[in-house]
């Protein structure tokens, strides 16, 4: 008797994180959900007898994710940060997951990721949709108001300057990406991709038949967007793109604009790239990694990337060259005829 209310209460234990007991590597199920969420379609395929749970444990995840870190829903705990007036308010955990990210990539590409941004990207109108060229005026005047330098994180109180307002969206699909494959990992699914907009994550490999093989992504032609140019082979890795094809918009003229901002002029980032592709283990630094090079550009990217040592990356320049990072290099294989080149760790290699 004593053994039967033992092995029930253990049971329990293993039922509460998806409502299902841990690692069951059937193969042959899978299931996928498309959810439109944070602005963005999102698809998520799992793999195995857990998928059905996990992928509803993702879903609940994603909605609390985007309810917490919305700019724009006065619900958010992003919206309450923007309109504390100065004053400190208590962060959750992943909002200061994602805050220490943003300054640790903020510091290692000299300020080209800023998320203080924010009031900037709505004078352009890319939170709104009332896309337009501000004056010069208006560019400096909010690009005063940005300075990620004073924002003050301190045991969990996070403390703006009156006036700064603050926008996660350079990291936020990549913080849910994180999020998704853990949640899919407790419900003990170990096989799984998910999209959400321009961020691809796997959780270990994809199965055929017996054995485990990497998953095929493919990347974003930003020259032709309903097309790749090349693919990358990933298991467990994130594989995040930041394009200036993404959201964008045209002038009389015919200038194109587009919604990354170079933090030293207020201005769509313009130094070299249009697409930036960053491959590596965690999802939230990757998106933040993606946005920084973005704007770092050609040269300051490649050195980025050579002394951090933990990511890989594939660039295309405006001059539709692709570079691709030694590390990730035999993983990639080019699917277009843009030209590309190996970046070598030893620069004069
Ligand atoms: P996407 O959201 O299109 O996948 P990114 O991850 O590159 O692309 O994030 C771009 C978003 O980040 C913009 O929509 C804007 O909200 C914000 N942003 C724009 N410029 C910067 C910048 N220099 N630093 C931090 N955030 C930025
Ligand atoms: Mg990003």
């Amino acid at each position: 008797m004593k053994r039967t209310i033992l092995s029930a209460a253990a049971l329990l234990l293993f039922l509460t994180a998806c409502g299902q007991s841990a690692d069951d590597p059937a193969r042959d199920t899978v299931r996928t959900a498309d959810v439109f969420a944070m602005d963005t379609y999102m698809n998520l395929k799992a793999y195995g007898s857990h998928a059905d749970e996990a992928l509803q444990a993702a879903q609940e995840r994603i909605a609390g994710l985007e309810q917490m870190l919305s700019v724009t829903n006065s619900g958010s705990e992003v919206y309450a940060i923007n309109h504390a007036n100065g004053k400190p308010i208590s962060v959750s955990p992943e909002t200061a997951a994602i805050l220490e990210t943003a300054h640790q990539v903020r510091m290692e590409s000299n300020g080209a990721l800023c998320i203080s941004l924010y009031p900037l990207l709505k004078a352009w109108g890319f939170t709104t949709d009332s896309l337009q060229v501000p004056s010069d005026e208006t560019i400096a005047a909010e690009l005063r108001r940005a300075d990620d330098d004073q924002i003050r994180l301190i045991d969990g109180e996070l403390t703006l300057p009156e006036g700064m307002e603050i926008d996660l969206g350079a990291l936020a699909k990549g913080y849910t990406g994180d999020a998704v494959i853990e949640e899919m990992r407790k419900c003990g699914v170990t096989s799984a991709i998910i999209s959400l907009g321009g961020n691809v994550q796997a959780l270990g490999g994809k199965p055929e038949g017996d054995a485990l093989e990497p998953w095929s992504v493919g990347i974003t032609n930003p020259f032709a967007p309903d097309t790749n140019f090349g693919i990358v082979q990933v298991q467990d890795q994130a594989v995040v793109t930041s394009g200036n094809y993404e959201r964008f918009f045209k002038d009389d003229d015919g200038n194109l604009y587009w919604h990354i901002l170079d933090p030293e002029d207020g201005r769509p980032a313009d130094n070299g790239l249009v697409s930036v592709t960053v491959i590596g283990s965690s999802g939230l630094r990757c998106d933040a990694l993606s946005t920084a090079l973005f704007v770092e550009g050609t040269e300051r990217a490649e050195e980025h990337w050579r002394a951090a040592g933990d990511f890989e990356m594939v660039l295309v320049t405006s001059d539709a060259k692709v570079l691709v990072s030694e590390g990730i290099a035999d993983a990639f294989t080019s699917t277009s005829d843009l030209p590309y080149e190996v970046l070598h760790y030893d620069e004069n290699a």
